[in-house]
């Protein structure tokens, strides 16, 4: 049985769909952009 975790590192990465940047693992409620362009200051 394989674990959650196994499961995620088999996914694709993600890239930010605003800059094309690959997106680091992190919580989904990030949607599909980066860090830099979820940038709340902007
Ligand atoms: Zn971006």
């Amino acid at each position: 049985m394989e674990s959650i975790v196994e499961f995620y590192k088999k996914l694709p990465k993600k890239k930010c769909q605003s800059c094309g940047q690959v997106i680091e693992e992190k919580a989904d409620c990030y949607g599909n952009i980066c860090d830099e362009c979820d940038h709340p200051a902007r």
